[in-house]
C-alpha cells in the first residue's frame, strides 16, 4: 500500500517528501533547501548556515504567544547502506519506501527513519494551522552519522529557548535524560630495539581470535572482552614461562569498537619454543574455564613464523607486556541515579606497533564532566609512569543528568496520561548532538524520545507505523502542555 494512506497524513506526506530527497551525510544541500523552501510557503522565518544547518522560527499558536519557546531537534542527514546487488545510487536517487501498514522499510537500502522521522514531525506540526504549541524554534542539524558536525558548527546565537527535545532515540516509551561525552586519547609508549641472533632463536605469532566484540559504549559493560587486554594476558603467563623479546603488537581496529583480535610477533631461545606452545595452551584452557559463558568461541593460538631481523630488548618488552595487561580498561563506574547505566567507561580500540614505540588508542567516555576527567587523568599517568605520552582530541561535552528537570516532569505526566502507565527513564552510555548542544547552551533543559525504529543503519532498518502514530499523539501533547 502507499504512505499516503497511512495516518496522520502530513507526517507521512513530508516523511515520504524526505526520502525521496537524496540526504545521506555530506550530502544535505537538496534536504537543507527544501526545509527553507518548506519556511518559505509557510511564511516562517528561517535561516541555513554553511554546515547545511536549517532553523525554523514559529510564533506560539492562541493563548501560547507568551509561552517560553521549545526547540524541537532532529537531524537532517542519513546513514546511506544497501544491500549487495541494489541499483540504486544514494547521491542521487530517491528511496523506494514500503509499507503494509504494519511497518515501513525502503527496498534494498537503510530508510532514513533516523532521523527523516523526526523532521516529518516537525515540519507536519509547523504546517498545521490546528495545532497548539509554545513558540517553536525548529533546529534540524547536518550530518550528525558523521561526528556531528552540524551541532558542533551551529551558532546558537538567535536561539533564546531553554527547553529542548531531541526526537532521535529509538525506543518507544523510553525517555532519554543524559548522554556520555566523550575524548579520544592516544597514548604513545616507545621501545628500543636490538638484533636478533637467527642461531639461537625462534620467532612465534601468538594471536587472540573470535571474541564477540561490540560498541564501545552500549555494550562496554556486558562482559565482551577485549583481545588486546587478553593479549597481555597471554603474554604476561607466557613471559613468565620462557623469555620472550617482543617484535610487534597489534589489535583492534575502531576507537569505538571493542577488540575482537589482537596479535604479537615475538622471538624466544629456539629450545624454549615447546615451553611457549604448553603455555599458550595452558592458557587458553584457564580462560575457556574463565570466560565459558561469555566468550564461547575464544581462540588464542601460537604458531611459529619467519624470524624478523629485529625485535625490541628486554627492557622494552617486559615494559610492553606489563602496559598491556595493566593499562586501563572497560567500565569504571555505574551511575548511581539511572539503575542498569554505566557511567564512566573507556574502550582500548586500537593497538598498532610503529618504528620505535606502540600506540594504544582509546574512547574515553562518561556522562559527567568529573568522570572522563578522573579516567583521562589516570591513562595519562599510567602511559607517563612507563615513558610515554598523550594526546587528547575530539573531546565533547557529556550531556549530564539533571536533579531538578521541569521539562522531563512534564513529558512523564503527559506520557501517563497518554499511554497509562509511566515512561522508562533512562541515559544513554553515547554520544548524542544533545551533549554538543549542552555545551553550547548554558543551563538548557533537555530530553530525547522518538518512536520505534528497528535495525537502524542497516539496510533492513524499519519504523514501526503504530509507534510513529503514538509517538505523534504525545509529542503533541506535550505541546499542549508546555504552556
Ligand atoms: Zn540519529
Amino acid at each position: 500500500m502507499p504512505l499516503s494512506e497511512l495516518s496522520p497524513k502530513d507526517v507521512f506526506h513530508y516523511f515520504q517528501k524526505i526520502a525521496s530527497i537524496p540526504h545521506g551525510s555530506g550530502n544535505t544541500d537538496r534536504i537543507a533547501e527544501f526545509c527553507m523552501e518548506f519556511a518559505g510557503a509557510h511564511g516562517l522565518k528561517a535561516r541555513r548556515d554553511k554546515a547545511n544547518n536549517v532553523i525554523i522560527f514559529a510564533d506560539g499558536t492562541s493563548g501560547y504567544e507568551n509561552s517560553e519557546p521549545v526547540i524541537l531537534q532532529g537531524h537532517l542527514d542519513m546513514v546511506c547502506e544497501k544491500d549487495e546487488g541494489c541499483e540504486l545510487d544514494m547521491e542521487k536517487d530517491g528511496l523506494e519506501v514500503c509499507t503494509d501498514g504494519v511497518k515501513i522499510w525502503a527496498r534494498g537500502t537503510t530508510l532514513g527513519g533516523d532521523d527523516g522521522i523526526a523532521i516529518a514531525y516537525i515540519l507536519a506540526i509547523l504546517a498545521s494551522d490546528t495545532i497548539p504549541h509554545p513558540p517553536i524554534e525548529a533546529l534540524l542539524t547536518s550530518d550528525e552519522e558523521i561526528g556531528m558536525l552540524g551541532a558542533r558548527a551551529l551558532d546558537v546565537d538567535d536561539l533564546t529557548a531553554k527547553r529542548l527535545i531531541n526526537i532521535d532515540s529509538e525506543e518507544e516509551g523510553v525517555l532519554c535524560v543524559s548522554c556520555a561525552g566523550g575524548v579520544r586519547a592516544r597514548c604513545d609508549i616507545p621501545f628500543g630495539m636490538e638484533s636478533v641472533d637467527k642461531a639461537t632463536k625462534c620467532a612465534y605469532r601468538i594471536a587472540v581470535n573470535g571474541l564477540l566484540g561490540g560498541h564501545s559504549g552500549m555494550e562496554i559493560h556486558k562482559h565482551r572482552e577485549n583481545a588486546v587486554k587478553l593479549l597481555g594476558n597471554v603474554l604476561t603467563s607466557a613471559n613468565r614461562a620462557c623469555t620472550l623479546s617482543l617484535v610487534s603488537v597489534t589489535g583492534g581496529g575502531k576507537e569505538n569498537a571493542i577488540p575482537k583480535t589482537a596479535e604479537a610477533t615475538v622471538c624466544l631461545p629456539m629450545n624454549q619454543a615447546h615451553m611457549l606452545e604448553y603455555s599458550v595452551t595452558e592458557f587458553m584452557k584457564l580462560m575457556h574455564q574463565e570466560l565459558s559463558t561469555t566468550e564461547p568461541e575464544l581462540l588464542i593460538t601460537a604458531t611459529p613464523i619467519e624470524m624478523p631481523k629485529q625485535c625490541m630488548d628486554q627492557e622494552s618488552t617486559k615494559r610492553l607486556i606489563f602496559a598491556l595487561q595493566q593499562i586501563p580498561d572497560g567500565m569504571q563506574k555505574m551511575s548511581p541515579e539511572i539503575e542498569g547505566m554505566v557511567q564512566t567507561s573507556l574502550n582500548l580500540g586500537i593497538l598498532s606497533t610503529k618504528d620505535d614505540h606502540i600506540s594504544l588508542r582509546y574512547l574515553i567516555r562518561s556522562n559527567t564532566a568529573s568522570g572522563k576527567q578522573l579516567v583521562m587523568e589516570k591513562v595519562t599517568a599510567f602511559t607517563e609512569y612507563l615513558g610515554g605520552t598523550v594526546r587528547m582530541q575530539s573531546d565533547y561535552p557529556a550531556w549530564e543528568y539533571r536533579v531538578k528537570s521541569r521539562l522531563r516532569e512534564t513529558m512523564i505526566r503527559t506520557f501517563e496520561e497518554v499511554y497509562q502507565k509511566a515512561p522508562e527513564v533512562t541515559a544513554i552510555h553515547a554520544g548524542l548532538e544533545c551533549g554538543i548542544l549542552a555545551g553550547k547552551m548554558m543551563d538548557m533543559d533537555m530530553i530525547s524520545f522518538g518512536p520505534t525504529l528497528s535495525n537502524v543503519h542497516t539496510p533492513k532498518e524499519s519504523m514501526n507505523v503504530a509507534s510513529v502514530q503514538r509517538s505523534w499523539e504525545y509529542l503533541l501533547k506535550v505541546l499542549e502542555n508546555l504552556r
